[in-house]
């Protein structure tokens, strides 16, 4: 059993994948499948382009679009990038921050993930911080010390009040995409790892509170085993989010 203040979250992770129109028939393909499922929030990260079309299609239904990335300038001279303030004025609920795959391929940095994270807090939205080991990493026993260093440096000077609007996602970065999912014991135990870090930041009463999810090849036979790990508060998906009876299926395994 999962403490009653701590709420489960399964999101789907679109990366680049879905037009407008692709979106707009995914939503009204899976709304029906997860409705009335409220023992979790539901959200697809969409997009830039992707975001408007996918939640003219979720109104109505319990299903939240959140963007996959934003700057942590207000505005200026950035080209290609988006503002918390503009993805707030069209209703962006919630945002990925610190995507493996950002932090990887676009060169993402702790210090920018940090910055990122309190761009979109100050803005009011909810934050999906993502963090975990790669490979070599694991391989040699240093994984609780690099999602431990992650979560300082990611969350440095973030208030209490704003950590609550925090939802870090566990991602082992040997695991997205890769059909190699962690084992339950292996998600439980680093997202141990974390909580207990977060108890050291902001106390153990703070850190009961935050919802940790396990993100990395999550699908519909995986997901309930390792949603019912206590310290595993949900799911970051990617590929099995852009099939709509997988994704309900791993929205049941959380009911
Ligand atoms: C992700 O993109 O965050 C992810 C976990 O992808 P996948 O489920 O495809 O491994």
């Amino acid at each position: 059993m999962k403490p009653e203040m701590r709420r489960t979250v399964i999101a789907g992770n679109w990366k680049m994948n879905f037009t407008p129109k692709e979106a707009k028939k995914f939503i009204k393909e899976v709304a029906p499948l997860v409705a009335g499922k409220d023992n979790c929030d539901i959200v697809f990260c969409a997009p830039y382009v992707t975001i408007d079309a996918a939640m003219k299609a979720a109104k109505g239904t319990n299903i939240h679009i959140g963007a996959e990335n934003v700057h942590f300038e207000d505005h200026g001279a950035f080209t290609g990038e988006v503002s918390a303030r503009m993805l707030k004025e069209i209703g962006v609920e919630y945002v990925i921050v610190g995507h493996s795959e950002r932090r990887q391929y676009f060169a993402e940095t702790d210090t920018t993930v940090n910055l990122r994270t309190k761009a979109a807090l100050a803005a009011g939205m909810k934050v999906i911080l993502c963090l975990g080991e790669v490979k070599e990493q694991r391989l040699s026993g240093i994984t609780d010390e690099v999602v431990g260093m992650q979560t300082k440096l990611d969350l440095a000077g973030i208030s209490e009040e704003d950590l609550k609007n925090v939802i870090i996602a566990y991602e082992p970065v040997w695991a997205i995409g890769t059909g190699l999912t962690a084992t339950p014991e292996q998600a439980e135990e680093t997202c141990g790892v974390i909580r207990k870090v977060l108890a050291g930041m902001y106390g153990k009463k703070v850190a009961e509170t935050v919802t940790i999810q396990y993100g990395g090849s999550m699908n519909d036979k995986n997901a309930a085993e390792l949603l019912a790990k206590p310290n595993v508060d949900g799911g970051l998906i990617g590929g099995a989010s852009l099939v709509a009876e997988k994704f309900a299926a791993i929205v049941n395994a959380a009911q």
